[in-house]
């Protein structure tokens, strides 16, 4: 592998950068995927839910295959408001998931990756596994390769960077610095072994049916996060993340809160007799829009993670990196065309993703977390406050259902929580402060278009 040259260097096997390989190897350029892991998905670590859409543009029908990389299908999704005793439940199950293609998949990364990888080996593209890259190779200022930690270097006409959220590449290209702590969100998971007909009973599936939990309240005990909780054939995937600047804030570990999670009293019976199999943690970028670093230079692209194209309210972030591998592919397959690879002819994968949905939705979710940390009783008071409320709703104690109602309503709007939000949210200041952050962000997504 010494000192080559190819049309294209991508670093990174994860769902970005085997995407982009596959995309470049397909329309024959000559295409090096460089893995630091000594196999793809070695290292890698997701929730996983995995959104079938973005695989079929680059591996139409894939669950046709005999032995498809995925667990299970998900035909059930719920969001859940704990309280140390309670949760309140909002659900979606829908037959029509039940259809092929299904919308989405739990997965497990190990193999996902290492059949993804393959792909692109198919495809005709060289992978390298336990390949460290330490550095680029620059010339006239212009990127044109990368270098190894075992010393050996590489050359393309451009690299593509899909390394992750800790990018070297991208801090070597001079695009970022390491993320602050609330640019990042650290999350830890474990898989947990139960036999399949114990997950079916368990979550009222059928056979290759999954279900989705998405947990918040008291399980961050007041820090912007949430958990989940995903099955898989023979699993269960349950995690916790929430943004590092709070868990500094706080001084939380996060075990402990994946250890009260696991003891919380109505995740308990679901989890009951389950074997613990790996643990594991990973940073997640969620510092959004806002985050974003320029996205192209000279000779070198940025796609998924390393990039920040995360979209945590909705746990999309495989399915973004997919997409935007496959854009940064198809500008590197033009610029071969036009032996032009500038900075200015790179500008096109921004245009590209402008027209997909990853930055309307980045753009579009800017501003949610800092909204939510400006009033930090949405993770502490409220959830408590709308479960007791459920409980006293749902409790029959011998008082006339007017009564009930009303005490739940005068507690409600004498809560110093809710009065502090309300009263937050219905001034001049908050209103003129709305309309000066919808014009900042006309005016910064314009710049990006
Ligand atoms: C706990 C958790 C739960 C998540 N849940 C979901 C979910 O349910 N759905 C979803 O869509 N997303 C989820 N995500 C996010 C998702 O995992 C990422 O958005 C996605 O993996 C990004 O893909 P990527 O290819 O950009 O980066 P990665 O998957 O991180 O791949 C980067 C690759 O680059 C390699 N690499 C890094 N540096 C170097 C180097 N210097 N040289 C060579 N190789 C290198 C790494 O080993 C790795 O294989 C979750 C993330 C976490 C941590």
């Amino acid at each position: 592998m010494a000192d080559e040259k190819f049309d294209v260097i991508i670093v990174g096997a994860g769902p970005a950068g085997a995407s982009a390989a596959i995309t470049c190897a397909r329309t024959g350029l000559s295409t090096v995927l460089l893995e630091r892991g000594e196999y793809p998905g070695a290292k890698n670590v997701q929730g996983g839910i995995l959104y079938t859409k973005m695989l079929t543009e680059i591996i139409p029908d894939f669950w046709k295959e005999p032995k498809p990389p995925v667990e299970r299908h998900i035909t059930e999704q719920k969001v859940m408001l704990l309280s140390n005793q309670s949760a309140i439940h909002l659900g979606f199950k829908s037959a029509d998931w039940r259809k092929e293609p299904h919308n989405c998949y739990s997965i497990i990364r190990v193999s996902f990756d290492r059949w993804y990888a393959k792909k692109a080996e198919e495809a005709g593209a060289e992978l390298y596994t336990g390949v460290l890259v330490s550095d680029l190779i620059k010339k006239n200022g212009k990127i044109c390769g990368v270098k190894t930690s075992e010393g050996d270097e590489l050359f393309a006409n451009v690299v593509i960077a899909c390394d992750g959220v800790n990018s070297l590449l991208a801090q070597k290209a001079g695009l970022i610095d390491e993320w602050r702590p609330d640019e990042v969100a650290l999350a830890v998971k474990e898989t947990l072994a139960l036999p399949k007909e114990k997950i079916e009973e368990r979550f009222s599936l059928e056979a290759n049916e999954g279900a989705t939990f998405e947990m918040f309240g008291k399980v961050t005990e007041g820090m912007l996060g949430y958990a989940f909780l995903y099955t898989n054939k023979e699993s269960l995937s349950l995690g916790v993340g929430c943004k590092v600047s709070h868990f500094q804030k706080t001084g939380i570990p996060p075990y402990e809160l994946l250890d009260h999670l696991k003891a919380h009293p109505i995740l308990k019976p679901l989890i009951k007799d389950a074997q613990s199999l790996e643990y594991s943690g990973h940073l997640i970028p969620e510092g959004g829009y806002y985050s974003m670093p320029p996205l192209y230079t000279d000779g070198f692209l940025i796609a998924g993670d390393a990039a920040q194209m995360v979209n945590p309210s909705h746990r999309e972030g495989s399915n973004l990196a997919m997409t935007a591998g496959k854009l940064a592919a198809e500008t590197v397959i033009e610029s071969k065309k036009t032996g032009d690879t500038s900075s200015k002819f790179l500008s096109l994968y921004q245009k590209k993703l402008r027209e997909t949905f990853i930055i309307p939705d980045l753009y579009d979710h800017k501003d949610l977390e800092e909204k939510i940390e400006e009033r930090p009783e949405l993770l502490t008071d409220i959830p408590d406050l709308v479960c007791n409320a459920a409980y006293e709703y749902f409790n029959v104690d011998g008082r006339a259902k007017r009564d009930v109602q009303s005490a739940i309503l005068k507690k409600i709007f004498r809560n110093k929580a809710v009065r502090k939000i309300i009263k937050s949210e219905l001034n001049l200041k908050n209103l003129l402060g709305l309309f000066k952050g919808a014009v900042k962000s006309a005016l910064n997504y314009k710049n990006l278009s």
